[in-house]
Formats: structure tokens, sequence, C-alpha cells
């Protein structure tokens, strides 16, 4: 909670969300750990994190939380999915065994990069962050195949290859922002709220 009101949640179920509740602290805001329907309410925004997009599937179905997520999405609320997050928010994915939540109209391919390169941190370009490109971390990270006429394009890596969108209220990260000390891009997201 914030002076004026501001309520972020970060879907805890598994996965990178102590260290986004990090960042959001950097930002002076406290965000709320979500684990049940109940938690949902009254968020102005949820950050689904990085971790095991199958693991954190399957636990959005067995707590009951992917129909509370799509109706608070229905009533205004903003989500940022960073990596396995970013799987969960597509509308159609490649490599992955269960059902996204389908909120963005973005073809997501899970680990994009290969086994033979885990990991890597490469600065991308994102103007809509400023003029200096942003740290980005890639763990086993997806990538974003194709986009509906909604979408925008945010970031590329060299090669091309699509690593940042939005789409209204909805923003898809295939990196970790919460592990580096910059906050832009959780900053955007609670501009966008
Ligand atoms: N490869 C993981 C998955 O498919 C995502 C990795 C991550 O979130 N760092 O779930």
């Amino acid at each position: 909670m914030t002076g004026n009101g501001t309520r972020v949640g970060v879907l805890a179920l598994q996965g990178a969300f102590a260290e986004h509740l990090k960042a959001l602290n950097r930002l002076k805001l406290s965000g709320i750990e979500v684990r049940r329907a109940a938690d949902l309410e009254g968020l102005s925004g949820l950050i689904i994190p990085g971790g095991e997009s199958t693991a954190i599937g399957r636990l959005l179905a067995e707590m009951g939380l992917r129909e509370p997520i799509l109706r608070r999405v229905a009533e205004g609320m903003a989500v940022m999915g960073t990596c396995a997050g970013m799987i969960l928010l597509a509308g159609e994915t490649s490599d992955y065994p269960l059902e996204p939540l389908g909120l963005m109209d973005i073809t997501v391919r899970r680990n994009a990069f290969g086994r033979q390169v885990d990991s890597f941190e490469t600065p991308v370009a994102i103007a809509a962050l400023g003029a200096m490109p942003f740290p980005a971390v890639f763990i086993r990270a997806p990538c974003i195949e194709k986009v509906g006429t909604a979408v925008e394009a945010l970031g590329r890596l060299n090669d091309g290859r699509l690593v940042a969108a939005r789409q209204g209220k909805l923003l898809a990260l295939a990196f970790h922002p919460e592990l580096t000390r910059d906050t832009r891009c959780h900053g955007l997201f609670v501009e966008m709220l």
C-alpha cells in the first residue's frame, strides 16, 4: 500500500516473487503476496514472476486463481508477467503443456534460447524506459514469436527477437527485471496502473 492507495500484488506460488517484492520496496511500494483469490481484491496491479511456468500454471489452477485473475483483469487490474510469467500471459504458446491465461495476443516460445545457453545478461534498448538500455537477465528464457495488432513491441535483442511487449495494461517481459538494481521496468508498470 502506498500513500495514494496503489496496491500491487505479486503472485507468490513459486519462483522469484521475493525479488519482485524487494524491487517494489525500492520504489517505496510494499507489494502484497498473492496466494488465494481473496488476495486479488483491491489490487491495481499483479506481477506474475519468473520461475517454472508449468509449476505456476498447475498451482494457479489448484488454488482456484485462474478465473479470479481473469475477472480482475476484465475489471481493469494491470498485469506484468516476467519470464515464466510472460508464458502465463500468452494467448498461444509453443512447448508449454498447459493452457496459459490467454490475456495477451502474443505467441510465446518457451525455452527459446535452447539448453546450451542457460542464462545471459545483455542490454536491451526499450524506448519506453528512456535512452539507457535495460540490463536484462535472461534465464532459460522464452521469447515472443508473434504479436497481434493491439500489441506494442517494446524491446528486441540484436538478432531481432522480441523480448518486451505491452497490450493495454498488460506488460510482458522475457527477462528478469527484479534481478538487477534497475527499477525502471517496475516503474513503468506502476505508471500503467
Ligand atoms: N524456462 C522456464 C519455464 O519455462 C522459465 C524460466 C524463468 O522463468 N526464468 O517455465
